[in-house]
């Protein structure tokens, strides 16, 4: 049954996540579900069938863009979670999402999907715009020889393998490097992560000059004197925000950011699987939850405050 097309007004160049799952195999202290609400529970989304999720993402039209005359640019899509591979449909929706789609899925090598001789992973079809990032969370009692070799397992079953992720815990430094230098002799692509969140006390990350810390991976958070405001979950107020996201929850519910996908809120975009047009706000909106903003909102996101004084997240701002 051919589907009628699901328009989705919003740039090309919007970041598209979905969120097919929120449930994870480990309990990680600074999980980004987590650090942006202490004082609530992370939503709970019913899951979505994998031939819904296809049938509604390949219906979504213009996901390509001619850059030249020979080389078109197709959509990204994060397929994220929680750990996707628990999305008892995984396999299916990597290997019947369409060509126009160029996917990264986030993972974190472990758990049932790559046990034993990893069937699943030997069934997801080769495809050139398919690849994987995964995060070693060495606090959750995984070996690194045990992730190790579910990195290779992956990469056996023709998989490819972008980079490999070590949250940069300022509390556990020496393991992080320790464990940077041995997954890079099977993989070349091992960045540490920024820590987010509060350790003993201080909200992080923290200015560069306050850490003896090497972090490959930057994210986009260089104004440190605005960060603690809109980022240290302790009071709400009303800020004028400007979002390049399109993030869908688990049971299809369609958000503009992190903070309101992981807490269900009512502002929301739709829902992708019950309605055929989603109108994406292309300017500034106003947010009553600024304050509980979670950091993987930080990158490049312009805010106003409701004086119309803007400002802006990740450009540096001197203390
Ligand atoms: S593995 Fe990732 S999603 Fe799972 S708890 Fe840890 S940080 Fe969160
Ligand atoms: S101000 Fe913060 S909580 Fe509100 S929409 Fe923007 S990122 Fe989300």
């Amino acid at each position: 049954m051919s589907m009628k097309e699901k328009v989705i007004k919003v740039p090309f160049d919007s970041f598209f996540g979905a969120f097919i799952t929120l449930a994870c195999n480990f309990k990680c202290s600074y999980c980004v579900q987590k650090i942006s609400l202490p004082r609530q529970d992370v939503a709970r989304y019913p899951l979505r069938p994998g031939k819904d999720w296809v049938r509604a993402l390949n219906s979504i039209p213009n996901r390509r863009k001619r850059k030249n005359f020979f080389i078109a640019k197709k959509k990204k899509l994060a397929i994220i979670g929680g750990e996707p591979t628990l999305h008892p449909d995984f396999v299916y929706i990597l290997n019947n999402l369409d060509k126009d789609w160029r996917i990264t899925v986030t993972s974190n090598f472990t758990g049932p999907f790559f046990e034993g001789d990893a069937e699943g992973l030997r069934k997801i079809k080769k495809r050139r715009h398919l690849r994987f990032n995964g995060s070693y969370h060495f606090l959750e009692n995984v070996s690194i020889e045990k992730f190790i070799e579910n990195v290779i397992k992956t990469k056996k079953a023709g998989i490819k393998i972008h980079s490999i992720f070590i949250v940069g815990h300022p509390g556990h430094i020496e393991e992080v490097n320790r464990y940077k230098e041995r997954l890079r002799k099977v993989h070349p692509n091992v960045k540490v992560q920024r820590f987010y969140g509060y350790y003993q006390g201080r909200l992080y990350p923290l200015p560069p000059e306050d850490y003896d810390i090497v972090y490959e991976q930057q994210d986009g958070i260089r104004n440190y004197k605005d960060y603690p405001e809109g980022f240290s979950q302790e009071s709400r107020q009303s800020m004028y925000c400007l979002m390049n996201k399109v993030l869908f929850a688990p049971n299809g519910d369609v958000y503009k950011c992190h903070y309101r996908l992981y807490t269900g809120h009512k502002e929301k975009m739709g829902n992708l699987f019950n309605q055929d047009v989603l109108v994406c706000d292309k300017d500034y909106f106003l947010c009553h939850d600024y304050g509980f903003c979670n950091p993987c909102d930080a990158e490049g996101h312009p805010f106003k405050r409701l004086d119309g004084t803007a400002f802006n997240i990740a450009e540096s701002i001197k203390k």
